[in-house]
């Protein structure tokens, strides 16, 4: 190896390793020699599209990322499956050791390792089939069980339910659990989430809202019953939980690096060690996570930028929108909503519920502040500009709500009926 020729490994193969690595290549990787060390046994795939592979609107080929010919092609070493799990590293010599005792020695490291998904400690948490929904393994478990069974997902949140329509697509008798009220507290007011409930329910999925886990119960250590603390108990043959991840930091801590609920970074994505960066769902940026694609791949283009000296560019955090990928129902939901209202948010609703649509939007001081649709999402996106424009919407408030459209055919009337 030339002297000039860098060392850089890369611990995760998901979807921030991947967007890197493209990047890298598409920004010259020539001075680098590259490794890629995966706990996963198969290239990094779509993992936003394992719920359209469960619904069964997708396959396997179609969430793969890159291809293993890709890699090869661009010279990248990728080592997969779960001996070539990283499970420590020594800064001092610049060296990570996997799981099997293999070292591997680096000038530059790029932590991408994502989060873990978060487990319910209660009894019976370690019985079969009680699972997750993060991996492709997951899925598999998932799939394996018959048409006609019961099912249960622990948390009605964006996961909860996506996991959920898969399951009941699949054929399987579901059941929702989760303590709040109404289905996508974090993203909807009451009036859209009894509007969701409502449309999942005719999906054949079945809600306890309001309810409180008691125990999972087994027969020969497979899960068979969810118990509630209602008395009520669900008979079942399998439990996801999605109940939250959080940033999987095992590594970096170990390691002395600054970390907090994530690996500490700064907005170029360097950690506080200057030969280690951090990219994706693992890290920190003052006080945030990150848990949606969209600020992952900017992160890792920022880290290939840096990293092939192509530019100081610094990571700015955007509003992200959250839409449920749940075929024929449309959720869409951008900024503040009336659970964190501020003094002056005022509020327009288009409550057309028995039609299916419910649009809410927040403005404050002349501004876009939050944006909430139910039914007709159509306008989301032209919504989110104005919300993230901060563009002064007074001119245009009374007939805001109707959407993009209606706008659009507003201002090509007065178009035609100036000429
Ligand atoms: C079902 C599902 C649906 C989703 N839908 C959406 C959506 O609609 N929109 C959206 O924006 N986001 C969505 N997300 C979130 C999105 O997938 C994540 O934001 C994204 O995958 C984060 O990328 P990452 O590279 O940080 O982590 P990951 O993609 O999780 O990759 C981390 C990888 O590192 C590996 N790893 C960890 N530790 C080690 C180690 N020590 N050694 C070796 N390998 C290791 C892990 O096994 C994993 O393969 C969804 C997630 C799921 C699970």
């Amino acid at each position: 190896m030339s002297a000039a020729v860098k060392r850089l490994l890369v611990v995760g193969n998901g979807m921030g390793a991947v967007r890197f690595l493209e990047k890298l290549v598409e920004f010259g990787a020539e001075s680098f020699q590259v490794t890629v060390l995966s706990e996963e046994d198969l290239p990094g795939y779509n993992r936003i599209q394992l719920s359209s592979l469960l619904a069964g609107n997708c396959s396997l080929s179609d969430i793969q990322l890159q291809s293993l010919s890709w890699y090869q092609s661009n010279n990248i070493t990728l080592l997969m499956g779960a001996e070539y799990k990283a499970v420590s590293i020594d800064r001092n010599n610049k060296q990570v050791t996997t799981k099997v005792g293999d070292c591997f020695d680096y000038d530059e490291l790029v932590l991408a390792t994502g989060s873990v998904p978060n487990r319910i400690p209660v009894s019976g948490a370690d019985l079969d089939n009680v699972i997750a929904f993060r991996t492709l393994d997951d899925v598999k478990v998932m799939q394996s069980i018959a048409s006609g069974q019961g099912a249960v997902v622990i948390g009605g949140g964006l996961l909860g339910l996506e996991c959920a329509a898969g399951l009941a697509a699949q054929g399987l008798h579901v059941t929702v659990i989760d303590t709040m009220p109404y289905p996508m507290p974090r993203q909807l007011d009451a009036r859209a989430g009894e509007l969701l409930k409502q449309a999942m329910e005719q999906k054949g999925v079945a809600f306890r809202c309001g309810a409180q886990l008691e125990s999972y119960l087994g027969h020969n250590g497979t899960v068979s019953h969810v118990q509630l603390k209602s008395g009520e108990r669900l008979s079942t043959e399998l439990v996801v939980v999605t109940a939250g991840v959080r940033p999987d930091i095992s590594l970096a801590v170990e390691a002395g690096l600054d970390s907090g609920r994530g690996i500490c970074v700064n907005d170029r994505m360097q950690t506080s060690d200057p030969s280690i960066t951090a990219l994706g769902e693992c890290v920190q940026l003052g006080e945030q996570l990150f848990g949606l694609v969209a600020p992952v791949y900017s992160q890792a283009e920022i880290a290939a930028k840096r990293l092939t000296a192509r530019s100081g560019e610094r990571f700015v955090s955007e509003p992200v929108p959250a839409r449920l990928k749940v075929a024929g129902v449309e959720v869409f939901s951008c900024g503040r909503h009336s659970t964190d209202e501020e003094a002056g948010d005022e509020e327009i609703i288009l409550d057309a519920g028995r039609l299916g649509v419910y649009r809410k939007l927040i403005v404050n001081n002349g501004c876009l502040q939050g944006v909430l649709l139910f039914g007709d999402t159509a306008s989301g996106s032209w919504y989110q500009t104005l919300l993230e424009e901060q563009q002064n919407i007074t001119a245009i408030r009374q007939q805001l709500i109707f959407g993009q459209e209606y706008m659009d055919s507003m201002t090509a009337s007065i178009v035609d009926r100036a000429a």
